[in-house]
């Protein structure tokens, strides 16, 4: 397989987003609030993914903008996972919590 082990993807447990908006400011590409007031991921073809607990993959370019979004997410609830073996990565379930 060559989907390369160091595809990412994301995901936010909207049961603790605070809606604040913080992360649809760093990465608007991934990240959207839908009218709920909440937090959602979007697809690679831009469709917000409304399911709680959706996730989408992270595209390399925008990485650092959607680790930055973890890191300032205040409900803590933005997960950054290997694709290959769903661990996490940036987030607060991650090993490297705070790097
Ligand atoms: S930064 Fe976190 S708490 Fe704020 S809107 Fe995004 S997911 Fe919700």
């Amino acid at each position: 397989m060559s989907t390369g082990d160091d595809a990412l993807e994301v995901w936010i447990d909207q049961d603790l987003c605070t809606g604040d908006g913080i992360c649809a400011q760093y990465a608007p590409e991934v990240f959207e609030l839908d009218i709920d007031g909440l937090a959602y991921v979007k697809s690679a073809e831009d469709e917000l993914l409304q399911d709680k607990g959706a996730t989408t993959p992270v595209p390399l370019p925008l990485l650092t903008d959607v680790v930055d979004s973890a890191k300032e997410c205040p409900g803590d609830c933005i997960h950054v996972r290997r694709v290959s073996d769903s661990v996490e990565v940036y987030g607060p379930d991650a090993d490297e919590h705070g790097q």
